[in-house]
C-alpha cells in the first residue's frame, strides 16, 4: 500500500490553523470543484503544471516519502495534539493515495485531520472514517442555484455526506467561507445555524473571503474567476457572528 503514488503540490510543516495542535499538512492535487473565490488554483488540475515564474507545482510522491516528512514532527505532535491534516484540492479526489496515507499515519498513532469538500460517494467517505479523527468539512452554499454557480457542482451530495457523516457520530468541524454579495445571505446563515443547533458539538469556522493567492492566477495563465465581491469590512463579519450566535449556534467562531 505504501507505494502507491499521489501528485503533491505542498507539504507544510508546523501548520497551526488545520486541526489541532501543531500539525503537517499535506496539500494533494486535483479537485472536481471550481469555487469562484478558490486561493488555491494551483490545486485545481491533477496534473503537474509549472507557473510562468518557473514554480513547479505538483510532484509524484509515495506514501512512503510522504509519511518520511510527516513522521519529523512526531514529538510536536504529542506535545500539542496535533497530527497530519490532508488538505488540497479535494484530498479524495486522489482516494487511493489519500486513503493509504491516513491508514499509514493512523498505523503510527498519529492524529488525522481530513480537509474535505465531501463530493464523492457516501460508500467511499464512510470507508475513511476508520482513519480520519476530524473532518474539516466545507460548507459553501446552501441555495442550490448559488452553489452550483459559485462551485460548479450541485450541492446535494456534499450536503446529504454532511449530515451522513454526523449522524454516523463523526467528528466534525464545519468551515463556512462566507463571500459578500456571493453567499453571505441571510438565507445560507439560517442554514449553518439550524446545523449549529443540531450539532452543538461541532465547531464551526466563519472564514471571511480575502484576496491573499489571487497573484497564483497571473502566474498559472489563468484568469481569475469573474466574482462580484469585496473583502468583508471588520464589522460586517462581527454582525454575520453574532446573527449565529443569536440563532443559537453558540459555538461558531471566526476560523
Ligand atoms: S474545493 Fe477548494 S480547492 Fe477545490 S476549487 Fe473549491 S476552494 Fe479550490
Amino acid at each position: 500500500m505504501n507505494d502507491i503514488t499521489g501528485i503533491v503540490f505542498d507539504i507544510q510543516r508546523g501548520a497551526l490553523h488545520d486541526g489541532p495542535g501543531v500539525r503537517t499538512t499535506v496539500f494533494l492535487k486535483g479537485c472536481p470543484l471550481r469555487c469562484a473565490w478558490c486561493h488555491n488554483p494551483e490545486s485545481q488540475t491533477f496534473e503537474p503544471e509549472t507557473g510562468r515564474s518557473g514554480r513547479i507545482y505538483g510532484r509524484a510522491l509515495t506514501v512512503t516519502e510522504v509519511m518520511a516528512v510527516v513522521r519529523r514532527d512526531a514529538r510536536f505532535y504529542a506535545a500539542s495534539g496535533g497530527g497530519l491534516t490532508i488538505s488540497g484540492g479535494e484530498p479524495t479526489a486522489q482516494y487511493d493515495f489519500c486513503s493509504a496515507l491516513l491508514a499509514a499515519a493512523h498505523g503510527e498513532g498519529i492524529h488525522t485531520c481530513l480537509d474535505t469538500c465531501g463530493a464523492l460517494d457516501w460508500p467511499r467517505l464512510d470507508a475513511l472514517c476508520a482513519h480520519v479523527d476530524v473532518f474539516l468539512y466545507d460548507y459553501k452554499a446552501t441555495a442550490a442555484g448559488t452553489h452550483r454557480a459559485l462551485t460548479g457542482i450541485e450541492p446535494g451530495l456534499p450536503h446529504a455526506n454532511l449530515r451522513r457523516l454526523l449522524a454516523a457520530g463523526a467528528t466534525v468541524r464545519l468551515r463556512c467561507p462566507l463571500i459578500p454579495d456571493a453567499n453571505a445571505a441571510p438565507d445560507h446563515l439560517d442554514a449553518i445555524a439550524a446545523l449549529g443547533r443540531d450539532y452543538p458539538a461541532m465547531a464551526i469556522d466563519l472564514m471571511p473571503y480575502h484576496e491573499i493567492g489571487a497573484g497564483k492566477y497571473d502566474d498559472l495563465g489563468r484568469p481569475r474567476p469573474a466574482l462580484e465581491t469585496r473583502v468583508p469590512a471588520a464589522g460586517e463579519t462581527a454582525a454575520w457572528l453574532d446573527t449565529l450566535h443569536s440563532a443559537g449556534a453558540a459555538q461558531a467562531a471566526l476560523g
